[in-house]
């Protein structure tokens, strides 16, 4: 089956399998938030989402993040793979709350000459079937660092 024809893509992506404990983390764009499990007990942020803290076995709840972060590995793909358009920015994103919570995204609204390690960067979303991917952009204040 072309996988650009299947329910699980969109725009050549491929989207995740909701969840009843990821559910969250893709539906919290419609509302401009980006959300993380951290665990009720040890105070641990938990990513990606599971049902277990695997620090203390607590349990993980949803919490809103600032959004901010900063690139911790970045490469430019400059073929296309899948739908995206080339040349895309494919990224390794470290939150400012917890450098240990990384996400792998794609950065937008950003020159190929930016997307450097140590660029500060803040989530946007981008819409695609039932969820609100979370990508990067260099944030007001982008310089790297
Ligand atoms: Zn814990």
């Amino acid at each position: 089956m072309d996988r650009r024809s299947s329910p699980g893509s969109a725009d050549g992506r491929e989207l995740p399998l909701l969840l009843p404990w990821n559910r969250f983390f893709w539906e919290a764009g419609a509302d401009d938030r980006l959300l993380i499990r951290r665990c009720r007990d040890c105070r641990s942020y938990v990513h990606p989402p599971v049902p277990r803290c695997p620090s203390c076995g607590g349990e993980p709840v949803p919490e809103a993040v600032s959004g901010r972060g900063r690139v911790a590995a970045v490469t430019v793909n400059e073929h296309s793979w899948g739908a995206l358009p080339a040349p895309y920015v494919v990224a390794i994103v470290e939150l400012e709350e917890d450098p240990s919570v990384r996400l792998t995204t794609n950065l937008v609204s950003c020159d190929l000459e930016q997307a450097q390690i140590g660029l500060l960067v803040e989530v946007t979303f981008t819409h695609a079937g039932d969820v609100w991917l979370p990508l990067f952009r260099p944030a007001a204040t982008g310089k790297a660092q």
